[in-house]
């Protein structure tokens, strides 16, 4: 940030305040025209916004949604202009005023302004928090223009000769890229030659090396205009009544329930294509593991120049041109996570929100916002369209469309040749009395993959922890080998033999030798991670392809997108991944899906652990048949009875709704019952409980009737980087009565000298 610093960007402005200084009495005058106020959001732990007044050059250029400089304390710092006022209750003498404005005109308009605000109250977070999600960093930073190169740019040596001095590290990159012609990225070949990334800049400045970035592609126009396929009976019904909606420029919400390869996507595509006809815009919000250049393809391919993709590899420049092509309305399809949800679309008639069960909507830092429930929101104040997909609705829609306030669309069948695989569910406690030596990969699951194999067809294994074993345990005294700054068992890592944490990335040696509790045998190794299915997956299936997809796979080695490529092409035909490839998948060959682990979260504390376990369920079994041929999946289980592996098992989505609808109501969780989660975290352990004791007595003198709090309780993680954590859960009938204890919270927020946190509406209770 230059601006403050350096003076103003205006010279006008500069030379004017140059003259004022000299003639400081002229700058006092209310009445001298333009706005002598401005009110400031800032991004300081506290809940108000600030009043400032606006020395006289800038009277006439103040504007909300301008980003400014203020003195605060004895700092500068910078803020968002959120309101011109008339007058304020500070006295003079303490008024402070406007350093100086750092964009020419707004970086947002009044309807951004009015749903931050909105989403700033009901999460309890500062109002520049929100407003900064809501600006791509890349504007909030004002980027500087560099080589845009980013971790996945792919990098190649070029034919000029080297001249002048080589220096060891450029060396060993032009090595490394003289042995790789097809390039390698960025990231890994930092990794592989030791080096900096600057050290990679200057072979490129040298003209050596040449970096591109994957989707380079994404200026040009593509126009590999795709035929339109004739939409199903389902997908017309679903088509016309979003049309209408758009035509009639009300707000509506719908749930469009389709199961896993409906065609949920050709819906949107067309609801979109209608509504910019109409001259309106749309916003696609997908989970970011979805994100794949596969999704964005079909976008692209329909809309071409008018999509702008805002995913989180951008370089900061990237990002900056997208926003910019948004306001400017050359670009009206935005495509991208989370905070897509806030693109500058002009004239915006549709959100879409793809996936809308997942939990990575739900933001897990300050503002901890939902970005479907907010976008709900926006679609409302905006009179626009809002249409929530899945195969898996999350309980809180689908009670919603229950209840007649989303309109249900369902899509019952598989939209082109393919038909729901076959689930057949494998229990494993008994495999493993049968078969000795406790088999991570059951006799079934070995035939089906086996099978579809030697059939020349391809198969998927998922399992939703990486690493080789999951935890490091002695037999004799049952310690369990843990990470130092966390409460949490380190997994081994074979190839690269350390444990890591999960949580703090901290890595450690394996302990080979004694216990160090009870000094006695060796630890030994347990549970199982996708490394280990990997080499596993080697000897039973001598002949095949394999490939490892998940986040270790992916951080040192080729992206998740050229290791896909390899298995949609068949060059590779088993493929082992976390959930990295449980979402949106679809590739025609896949006959045969195993899930090695289904109950990995059935155990988790959590009123959502069983709705997990389904959708994970009929997510992963969905990748299987979605071609011309048949599909099956084998689901793997201590827990066969347990009903919600069941009814996933039979795509039943309205018999496991049916029976947790009643649970959750019974116990008033949501739908229907709101929640606050409250954790008290600290280096101290005693200063942390006795905090949260004192926060819950705080809470229960003020409860509003019909309300619950449920603790203070030792965090399930009790322990997280270097922090002693206790929690607290209030259960409200009402989101006004979630509100007022969330005020009553902040008030004790601002009088302890421990770490709270609010969540509200949480997507885990840990
Ligand atoms: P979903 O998003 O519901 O999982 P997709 O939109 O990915 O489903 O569609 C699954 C497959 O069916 C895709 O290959 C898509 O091209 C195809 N498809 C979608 N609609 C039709 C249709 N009306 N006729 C034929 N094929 C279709
Ligand atoms: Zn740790």
């Amino acid at each position: 940030m230059t601006s403050g610093q350096s003076g103003s960007l205006f010279p006008e402005i500069e030379a004017e305040q140059r003259r004022l200084a000299e003639d400081p009495a002229k700058n006092d005058h209310p009445e001298a025209g333009g706005h002598w106020l401005v009110e400031v959001a800032l991004k300081v732990p506290l809940p108000q916004t600030f009043h400032y007044k606006v020395p006289l050059p800038l009277r006439q250029t103040v504007t909300i949604g301008q980003r400014c400089q203020v003195p605060f304390g004895r700092r500068n710092l910078t803020g968002f202009i959120v309101g011109l006022p008339t007058e304020t209750d500070i006295p003079e003498p303490k008024l402070r005023v406007l350093s100086d404005i750092i964009d020419k005109d707004a970086v947002f308009n009044e309807e951004m302004l009015e749903l931050c605000q909105w989403l700033s109250h009901y999460y309890a977070s500062p109002l520049a928090e929100v407003l900064e999600v809501a600006l791509p960093k890349s504007v909030i930073r004002e980027w500087k223009r560099r080589k845009m190169l980013r971790p996945d740019s792919i990098l190649t040596r070029t034919d000029t000769l080297t001249e002048g001095r080589v220096g060891s590290g450029a060396t060993k990159i032009l090595d490394i890229l003289e042995k790789r012609p097809e390039g390698v990225a960025l990231e890994n070949l930092m990794e592989a030659a030791g080096v900096a990334r600057g050290t990679v800049r200057r072979c490129i400045s040298r003209g050596w090396v040449v970096a591109k970035n994957p989707d380079d592609e994404d200026e040009t126009v593509l126009s590999e205009l795709e035929t339109k396929p004739v939409l199903t009976d389902e997908q017309s019904v679903a088509v016309t009544a979003l049309k209408k909606d758009l035509d009639d420029k009300l707000f509506s919400a719908s749930l469009l329930f389709g199961i896993t390869g409906s065609g949920k996507t050709e819906v949107y595509l067309r609801v979109i294509e209608h509504g910019l006809a109409l001259g309106r815009g749309a916003i696609v919000l997908v989970p970011e593991i979805a994100l794949t250049p596969q999704t964005t393809r079909r976008f692209r391919a329909r809309f071409g120049g008018h999509v702008a993709v805002l995913h989180s590899k951008l370089s900061d420049y990237e990002r900056w041109k997208a926003w910019q092509r948004v306001k400017k309305g050359e670009a009206n399809v935005v495509i991208g996570p989370r905070s897509a949800l806030f693109a500058p679309v002009q004239n915006l008639g549709l959100i879409v929100v793809d996936e809308e069960h997942e939990s990575t909507y739900k933001q897990e830092r300050s503002p901890r916002y939902h970005a479907r429930d907010a976008a709900v929101l926006r679609a409302k104040r905006l009179n626009a369209v809002v249409v929530l997909g899945s195969a898996t609705p999350s309980l809180e829609s689908f009670q919603n469309a229950l209840a007649g306030r989303y309109r249900l669309l369902r899509l019952m069948k598989r939209a082109g040749a393919g038909r729901l695989p076959k689930v057949q569910i494998v229990d494993m406690g008994a495999e493993w009395r049968e078969v000795r030596g406790m088999p991570l990969i059951s006799r079934q699951l070995a035939r089906l993959v086996r099978e579809s194999l030697e059939r020349g067809e391809r198969a998927i294994l998922f399992l939703n922890r990486r690493g080789f074993t999951t935890y490091l345990h002695c037999p004799q005294c049952q310690y369990v080998h843990k990470c130092s700054h966390c409460d949490i068992a380190l997994t081994y890592h074979k190839k690269k033999d350390i444990v890591l944490c999960h949580f703090c990335a901290e890595r450690f040696k394996v302990p080979t030798k004694s216990c160090p509790e009870c000094h006695g045998p060796p630890l030994k190794h347990k549970g199982a991670g996708t490394e280990r299915i990997e080499e596993v997956c080697q000897k039973v299936f001598p002949m095949a392809k394999i490939e490892r997809i998940d986040s270790d796979t992916v951080r040192s080695g080729e992206g998740v997108e050229v290791k896909l490529g390899r298995f949609r092409r068949g060059e590779v035909d088993l493929l082992i991944g976390t959930q990295m490839i449980a979402r949106g998948l679809d590739i025609p060959e896949v006959t045969a899906v195993g899930i090695i682990n289904a109950d990995t979260s059935l155990g988790h504390p959590d009123f959502r652990a069983t709705e997990r376990t389904f959708q994970l369920i009929a997510q992963v079994a969905g990748r299987a048949g979605r071609g011309q041929l048949e599909g099956r999946t084998i689901v793997q289980t201590f827990n066969p009875a347990e009903p919600s592996i069941l009814a996933a098992s039979k795509h039943d989505y309205d018999t496991f709704a049916m029976r947790e609808i009643p649970a959750r109501k019974m116990l008033g969780y949501p739908p229907f019952g709101r929640l606050l989660h409250l954790l008290v975290r600290d280096e101290n352990q005693q200063k942390a409980e006795s905090e949260a004791d004192r926060l819950v007595d705080y809470l229960k003198a003020r409860l509003p009737e019909d309300c619950r709090i449920l603790g203070p309780a030792i965090s399930p993680r009790a322990y997280l980087a270097n922090k002693f954590r206790f929690q607290a859960l209030i259960k409200a009938p009402t989101p006004s009565a979630i509100q007022s204890i969330m005020m009553d919270a902040m008030d004790f927020k601002s009088n302890t000298n421990v770490e709270v946190i609010l969540d509200r509406d949480p997507a885990y209770l840990m």
